[in-house]
């Protein structure tokens, strides 16, 4: 079985179309979470994620939306889109998004998946191979999948050796899931922060037990167009074009 795994897809409705179309072949989606929130089409990013065989978690931003998380924490641009997104979003699609858990454990193949991390599903950032370490620590699987930085990495604890090893993964190879522990960021579809403005998502093959990292060019432009319409902050619109 193929899994396509994505996150922090951010109302990008051209990167998920881009990223679906690169990903080819695939089964089932996980989304570790961030459907909306930043970008211009909430409810159409929604639809077309549901079409799929769809295993999707909460994100802050898609708890903040439904007023399930305070927006105390949110810088003040990120807030105005919560507002935008909360005033358009359909009945049935905050339902949808208040009901999303905030982590799911896939036993039988021993991962683990969550937007921030396993110790703080909703907020907590895994920046560092310290904070990495102590997110495989809480867990109970050997592999552990997170978004929310929005920076496509992978952190490895080596089966016979101390420490966690931080690893710039090279796209489209295939790594296992079997040699070390793994914590895994696909990186953000919606809004990368990695200095590389393409899409970013992952592969997993669950007979073959690996993952591979991609990326895929998508229509910037097409997207800044409809946050301009929409009188989104001008700074996420910009910030699109850098990858920052
Ligand atoms: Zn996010």
């Amino acid at each position: 079985m193929r899994i396509l795994v994505v996150s922090d897809i951010h109302a990008n409705l051209a990167a998920l179309d881009a990223v679906i179309q690169d990903a080819g072949h695939f089964d089932r989606i996980w989304c570790l979470g961030d459907v909306i929130g930043y970008g211009p089409e909430p409810n159409e990013c929604i639809k077309l994620l549901r079409a799929f065989d769809l295993v999707c978690l909460a994100g802050n931003h898609d708890l903040a939306v439904v007023d399930k998380l305070s927006l105390g924490e949110f810088s003040p641009d990120a807030r105005d889109a919560i507002y935008w997104t909360r005033d358009r979003l359909t009945a049935t699609n905050a339902d949808w998004l208040e009901a999303l858990p905030s982590m799911i454990v896939v036993a039988e193949h021993g991962i683990t998946l969550a937007h921030g991390s396993a110790r703080d599903p909703i907020w907590e950032y895994v920046a560092t191979p310290e904070l990495a370490g102590a997110s495989l620590d809480s867990i109970d699987t050997p592999i552990g999948l997170n978004g929310h930085t929005h920076v496509q990495i992978i952190y490895r604890q080596p089966t016979y050796g101390l420490g966690i090893v931080k690893e710039q993964p090279t796209v489209n190879l295939p790594i296992s899931l079997t040699l070390d522990r793994l914590l895994i960021n696909p990186g953000s579809v919606g809004q990368p922060r990695d200095d590389d403005v393409r899409a970013a998502y992952a592969l997993i093959d669950l007979e073959a037990m690996t993952v591979t990292l991609q990326r895929v060019q998508y229509d910037i432009s097409t997207t800044q167009k409809l946050m301009k319409q929409a009188r989104l902050p001008d700074r996420l619109i910009r910030r699109l074009r850098f990858g920052e």
